[in-house]
């Protein structure tokens, strides 16, 4: 599948619900979190439908690279390249994924403790 009616990011990838886009392309999509966790909090996300990393197939790897290399450019993009910066992908209940649509959170601009709580 690769769009779902009711999935709020989605809807994002849609416009029906607006964001604060910061970068877009065939395959990827980045906009800032509504909640951030750090100065910069971005989330970026493929345009296709899928549910989280364990749900991503063989096929799905050209996308899984975009999405990569669009986290990195946007952490670039926000001034995160030299001072550093963390991606994180949730995956399931135990991590807290709260949104059903694969995300990278992009996150930076404090220091980040390791390991995470
Ligand atoms: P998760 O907990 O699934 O890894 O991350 C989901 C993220 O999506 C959370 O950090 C949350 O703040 C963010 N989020 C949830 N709803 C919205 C929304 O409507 N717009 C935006 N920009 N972010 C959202
Ligand atoms: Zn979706």
């Amino acid at each position: 599948m690769s769009a779902d009616a009711n999935c709020l990011f989605c809807k994002i990838v849609r416009r029906e619900i607006p964001s604060t886009i910061v970068f877009e392309n065939d395959h990827a999509l980045a906009f800032r979190d509504i909640h951030p966790a750090a100065k910069t909090h971005v989330l970026v996300i493929p345009k296709k439908h899928i549910i989280g990393i364990a749900h991503a197939e063989p096929a799905d790897a050209p996308t899984m690279g975009e999405l990569l290399l669009a986290a990195r450019k946007v952490a670039e993009q926000e001034g995160l390249g030299d001072g550093g910066y963390r991606l994180v992908i949730n995956n399931g209940a135990d991590a807290g994924q709260s949104v059903l649509h694969l995300h990278v959170h992009v996150l930076g601009g404090r220091p980040l403790a390791w390991p995470p709580g």
